[in-house]
């Protein structure tokens, strides 16, 4: 380690004494003779260490170094002094500098004073160069990264989390926000914080067993749409913090939601398939148990549609198929839902609705089935079959086979028509 001395000293014999002695160990020595003249080589030179006599022309070493401590708080700074300047003793020791060697100078306490300031440089360096470094590697993750204390309290952002957020810093990102958690959107699949939730303790929550979301969704400054993040929360570092990395994931997200869709959504009409059906029956099933409400369906196959593929071809069979999904699914309430179960063969699921109910949507449904212009010579109908749960949520599993039957019985009496299934 190279150091710089500063030497303010009036007396010329006693300066170039102690230069020479001070060169001998390596030291880097600047002279000055008086305070003014110190503090202009203090400023032009930034020495690691200033020693200044006391008493002296111009600009006396108090003084200078008060001059000297307002640039930089912590310079280290030994005072030479006589015994007769006893009186500057405390003004000294409360501007906390580094202490004062009794004149004629003991060289060898003075390099032992030297010694003593230059371990606790290289410390105070060695530390600011860590210090550097970890701030370099954060800054240069490739993810967003946010450093917790033990408190759960946030005390770094790095700044690619900090571009995302659109705050210059840390202190103006929680005093907008107060905490990162206040931007997690309630989304499926992602963590967040319900309503009433202490925001600050998020990492917390995160980390509880039960909690096996790791993936958040936070609107960025600049995006309009939210994008995700998978979070890694690290153990306790060995000052107690923890280090969390946002990876962003919003492409794969959107790749499961639209694979999702695919395997819910069937192709032709773009309704929900069979697949969605079980899983949305399932749920009304259990809805209608714990509520103890109706829950009904509806069977609905097109009549002789065979007729329409061979006298008018597959294609346009296709096309009546999805302009009679459309036609189905704009003429139901919001809270029915509308499955193709396959082939020509589609389903209707009516949460609190009686069978009497249901049975006049068939027949609304049939109607307007029945009355619509396909665009194709052949008159276009439908046949209904009709069951429903009245409130006894029982038959559930059975639903689907008396719809069937009833549908059946539609068929049979001539089609166009809307069957219910007969009381079991
Ligand atoms: P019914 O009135 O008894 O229901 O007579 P149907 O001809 O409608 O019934 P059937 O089950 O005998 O025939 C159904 C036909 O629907 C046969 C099949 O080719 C046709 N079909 C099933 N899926 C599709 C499809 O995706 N596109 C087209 N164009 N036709 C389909
Ligand atoms: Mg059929
Ligand atoms: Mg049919």
């Amino acid at each position: 380690m190279n150091i710089t001395i500063l030497l303010v000293e009036d007396e010329a014999q006693v300066r170039i004494e102690l230069t020479r002695f001070l060169q001998h160990f390596g030291y880097t020595v600047i002279g000055a003779e008086n305070g003014e003249e110190g503090l202009a080589h203090y400023r032009q030179y930034a020495p690691d260490i200033v020693i200044s006599d006391i008493r002296m022309p111009k600009m006396n070493g108090i003084e200078m170094a008060k001059a000297i401590k307002k640039l930089s708080p912590e310079q280290s700074i030994v005072f030479t002094t006589a015994h007769d300047e006893n009186g500057y003793f405390l003004e000294a020791i409360e501007m906390q500098t580094d202490g004062y060697i009794l004149k004629p100078v003991d060289l060898g306490l003075l390099e032992k004073k030297i010694q003593e300031i230059i371990q606790k440089l290289k410390a105070k360096r060695e530390s600011e160069l860590h210090e550097r470094i970890l701030e370099d590697i954060a800054q240069m993750q490739n993810s967003m990264l946010a450093v917790y204390d033990e408190k759960a309290s946030p005390i770094f952002f790095n700044r690619k989390l900090l571009t995302f957020l659109g705050h210059p810093s840390l202190a103006s990102f929680l005093e907008e926000h107060g905490s990162l958690s206040a931007l997690f959107e309630k989304k499926e699949g992602c963590f967040y914080l319900d309503e009433g939730a202490d925001a600050h303790r998020w990492v917390e929550k995160m980390l509880e067993p039960d909690v096996d979301k790791r993936i958040i969704s936070i609107r960025g400054a600049h995006s309009t749409e939210p994008q995700f993040f998978l979070t890694s929360i690290s153990e306790k570092t060995d000052n107690n913090n923890r280090i969390i990395t946002f990876s962003e994931i919003t492409s794969i997200m959107e790749e499961k939601r639209r694979y999702k869709h695919d395997a819910y959504t069937d192709s032709l009409t773009q309704i929900p398939n069979r697949t969605r059906f079980n899983l949305v029956f399932d749920e009304a099933v259990e809805r209608c148990r714990i509520d103890r409400s109706d829950l009904s369906i509806i069977l609905l196959d097109l009549d002789h549609f065979k007729e329409i593929n061979d006298r008018h071809g597959h294609t346009v069979g296709d096309r009546v198929l999805k302009q009679f999904a459309d036609l189905i699914s704009s003429n139901i309430r919001a809270t029915d839902s509308f499955f193709r179960w396959g082939g020509e063969e589609f389903v209707l699921l009516l949460p609190e609705t009686s069978i009497a109910n249901t049975v006049k949507i068939a027949d609304n449904l049939r109607a307007i089935v029945s009355n619509h212009d396909f665009g194709i010579s052949q008159h276009i109908t439908c046949s209904f079959g009709v069951a429903g749960m009245e409130a006894e949520c029982k038959e559930a599993p059975r639903l689907f086979e008396h719809a069937d039957q009833a549908l059946y019985r539609a068929k049979e009496k001539g089609r166009n028509r809307v069957e219910v299934a007969k009381r079991q």
